[in-house]
């Protein structure tokens, strides 16, 4: 099905709403647009458009989303995770995350599927079928907006999909989630997250697009990357490593390399040492996540004793690092879990 014969009022300026819509008088478009904004799930919520253009709107368009929510799950901290049908019948999701001052992430998916095909990860199962639309990545936006109690101020690409690899309508995504007029979130709180796709990072660097940038790094040995991370077969972590300094030279921006923690695989004293080697002369800071487990993966959470003692060989080589074991971990988990799950079902 062709972009142009779905209909979404999302990741449209005011002008285009306005004649998607047929609207006489052009500021109507900017209402509409303020609306959705807001959270406005229907036309009939649009209070300061007319009762009569309301209801012609309404009848000609039951919702200005393309795309609907079909299941949600909250965990016991208040994170949700969304799986959202598509208006091809595909299922994505989509994640709300609390941290700990409160404030809201959302983590929003970029495909379906995925085909990078990463050991780890859930999504990496699933069968890789498109790219989303810049529209079906800020609906994923508003459908969490819309159950959050509060406005949320962050939004990481960390869902399904490697964002590197459709870079144009996450940009385009990102350029309405910015808009002053619209969302208003800053760059700064923009993550985009990689499984070290290098030709999208030099692109991304090209672009200018002053997002943050998170690239999921797992190890720094190349054997066991390339077993864990398909993508390193093809970008090595010589060639990852330059595009990261060229990333750091143009944005002048310190990144974070995401590090599944795995056990009896990427934890070692050795590990640590490939790591230093990696790290050396980036500035950089290494976000630690123990791996989730996930019937469908072959793999097991590190335990406690092997946490503390790679952070201990990570204090011994000025590694600096954060450990993630954030709210929502158990239901945020490996990517994919849920869409998997309604897929397998249908
Ligand atoms: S970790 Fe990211 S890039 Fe790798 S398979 Fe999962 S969704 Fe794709």
């Amino acid at each position: 099905m062709k972009d142009i014969e779905v209909f979404s009022l999302f990741a449209k300026t005011p002008a285009q709403i306005a004649d998607i819509l047929g609207l006489e008088k052009k500021f109507q478009g900017k209402q509409v647009y303020c609306w959705l904004v807001k959270g406005a799930q229907s036309f009939d919520e649009m209070t300061n458009l007319s009762l009569p253009l309301r209801s012609t709107l309404s009848s000609k368009h039951p919702s200005p989303f393309s795309s609907k929510v079909v299941s949600s799950q909250t965990d016991a901290s208040g994170a949700a995770k969304l799986a959202i049908q598509l208006h091809d019948g595909g299922i994505i999701e989509c994640v709300l995350l609390t941290d700990k001052e409160g404030d809201l992430t959302a983590c929003l998916s970029s495909q379906v599927g995925c085909a990078m095909g990463c050991r780890f990860c859930r999504t990496g199962t699933l069968r890789f079928k498109r790219n989303l639309a810049d529209y079906e990545i800020i609906e994923q936006f508003a459908h969490l907006c819309h159950i959050a109690e509060k406005p949320i101020t962050h939004v990481v690409f960390m869902g399904m999909g490697e964002p590197l690899a459709n870079i144009d309508n996450v940009v385009s995504a990102v350029s309405f989630l910015h808009d002053p007029e619209g969302y208003n979130l800053s760059h700064r709180r923009i993550t985009i997250s990689t499984c070290g796709l290098v030709p999208g990072i030099l692109d991304l660097s090209n672009r200018k697009v002053p997002v943050k940038l998170a690239v999921s790094l797992v190890t720094a040995n190349d054997e066991k990357r390339s077993f864990l991370m398909p993508v390193n077969r093809s970008f090595n972590l010589a060639q990852l490593r330059n595009a990261l300094v060229r990333f750091q030279k143009v944005s002048g921006r310190r990144f974070t390399l995401e590090y599944c923690m795995i056990h009896d695989m990427n934890i070692s004293a050795s590990d640590a040492d490939d790591l230093k080697r990696f790290c050396n002369g980036l500035e950089v800071v290494v976000n630690l996540i123990p791996f989730n487990p996930c019937n469908e993966l072959e793999f097991e959470t590190p335990t406690s004793e092997e946490i503390k003692s790679f952070t201990s060989a990570l204090d011994k080589r000025n590694i600096p690092y954060t450990i993630r074991i954030s709210r929502g971990r158990s239901i945020k988990g490996a990517c994919g879990q849920l869409a998997g799950k309604l897929q397998e079902e249908a």
